[in-house]
């Protein structure tokens, strides 16, 4: 198989998968995979499976990428954040779909090279941090949309405080080493509300910065 043969069963087992928002597809389509995944693990770019990036962490599943950013409904005009920018590839999608895009990773290995990668495919509406994400990014609030890319036990406090009222949050709950589920929070005029979108399997979200 060639690599544009390739390309072709990634975005058809996308779509096979339930990611069929013409947005999110057309996203996928043009932010290629390869740009974020490193050495040994190349061969398997474009198989929809999570693989090992830098500092023990992955670059996410390409079918559960595609549904998170399917359920974030995110618009033009919006301000996004998102928790766990690990390889970048996530946050290079949702720079296709909003105006702006800010990440945040607690190693700074992996926000400097995500941002090398950002800056070589020119995606300037990105900016990434090195922070403990746990505690949301309280300079730039509230945003329209919030997507955490690594399982709490709970929804974190500070993100829901820095949701604007009307804005989503996508996020995995639940115990590390457990089925965690994948749930959709959208803030109301008074108060929250939840829904389960599917079973899913992330690294922890931790406190604190990392080593590296
Ligand atoms: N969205 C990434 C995949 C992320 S893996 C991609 O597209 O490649 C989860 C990431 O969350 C890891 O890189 C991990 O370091 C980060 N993380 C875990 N806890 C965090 C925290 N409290 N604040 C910021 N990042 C965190």
């Amino acid at each position: 198989m060639d690599n544009a043969q390739r390309k072709m069963q990634f975005l058809f087992a996308l779509r096979s998968k339930g990611v069929t928002d013409k947005r999110v597809l057309s996203a996928m389509e043009k932010i290629d995979r390869g740009h974020f995944v490193r050495g040994t693990f190349e061969s398997r770019t474009y198989d929809d499976t999570p693989l090992p990036i830098a500092c023990g962490q992955t670059i996410s599943q390409p079918s559960v990428v595609g549904l998170m950013t399917q359920a974030l409904k995110v618009e033009p005009r919006n301000k996004v954040l998102e928790i766990g920018t690990g390889s970048g590839y996530q946050a290079a999608i949702l720079s296709q779909l909003a105006r702006r895009v800010y990440t945040v990773d607690r190693f700074k290995r992996l926000v400097v090279h995500a941002n090398r990668v950002f800056q070589a495919l020119d995606l300037s509406n990105i900016t990434a941090f090195t922070a403990d994400g746990s505690h949301g990014l309280p300079e730039q609030a509230p945003f329209d949309r919030i997507l955490v890319t690594a399982a709490a036990e709970d929804p974190p406090g500070p993100l829901l405080a820095q949701l604007k009222i009307g804005g989503i949050m996508v996020l995995p709950v639940g115990q590390e080493q457990t089925v965690q589920s994948l749930i959709k929070v959208t803030r109301l005029e008074n108060g929250f509300d939840y829904d389960e979108i599917r079973p899913v399997r992330f690294v922890p979200l931790l406190e604190g910065l990392g080593k590296e």
